[in-house]
């Protein structure tokens, strides 16, 4: 199956340098690309091109990326993946929360980047899907395996006894396996929109969910942590 040949990728980055990595390592992948250099030329070409998914430089000569972030989400759910700086965590999970997918910190490698373009790509063409596995299939990686509709997870076969609040983790997380969830988004849908936005019970959580599904809860292999973001797990594998 070769379908990247029809997906086109819009790069908006100011810096020559990396547009021209991205760019080279995009169309290497078989993508078409398309480079914007300030943010007011991206928005004409985000209407004009359509593209498939958007990666986007925050510090833009001309505009804050997050105002291309809402401005987007006003009328696309097109992916866009946040290409950002190493010391911009708050950034990084403001940009989330105003509606990016997943973000790359520079520097990063090609096996990376195209990894998160995959995974962008593959939940556009399955929200419907994916929703729909929330309610009643199953998510699976490694021995991890979450039953959604009879509500339990198993390790290696075996039943892993969480709490209601652990479950109700490592759903939210596998139902959205691959990208990266913030604190906030995730303390609001598991406590609605009034809850606390501390991170502490999610880490208190988290230590005890590891302690029962992760062989070594200092490597995670299942749940990982986006330091001073959110968590991550892994991506689910294609059933074969
Ligand atoms: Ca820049």
């Amino acid at each position: 199956m070769q379908p990247n040949q029809h997906c086109k990728i819009l790069i908006i980055e100011d810096d020559p340098g990396i547009s021209n990595f991205i760019k080279t390592a995009v169309n290497a992948a078989g993508y078409m690309a398309i480079v914007a250099e300030s943010g007011k030329t991206a928005l004409q070409m985000i209407s004009s091109h359509c593209p498939d998914c958007i990666l986007l430089d925050l510090g833009l000569p001309d505009m804050d990326g997050r105002e291309i972030i809402r401005s987007v989400r006003s009328w696309t759910q097109t992916p866009i993946i946040v290409i950002s700086a190493r010391s911009m965590e708050e950034d990084k999970a403001a940009a989330l929360d105003d509606g990016a997918d997943d973000y790359v910190t520079k520097p990063f490698g090609t096996v990376e980047l195209l990894a998160r373009i995959r995974t962008a790509l593959r939940h556009t063409r399955t929200t419907a899907e994916s929703n729909e596995i929330g309610l009643i299939g199953t998510y699976h990686v490694g021995g991890l395996e979450i039953d959604y509709k009879k509500m339990r997870v198993l390790l290696d076969g075996s039943e892993v006894h969480l709490t209601p609040n652990e479950f109700r983790i490592v759903a939210l997380l596998g139902k959205h396996a691959g990208r990266v969830m913030t604190y906030k988004a995730m303390l609001q849908e598991l406590w609605g929109p009034s809850a606390s936005m501390d991170n502490k019970i999610l880490r208190v959580h988290m230590a005890s969910i590891r302690r029962k599904i992760e062989p070594d809860p200092n490597e995670p292999r299942y749940i990982f942590t986006e330091v001073g973001v959110g968590y991550r797990m892994a991506e689910n594998e294609e059933k074969s």
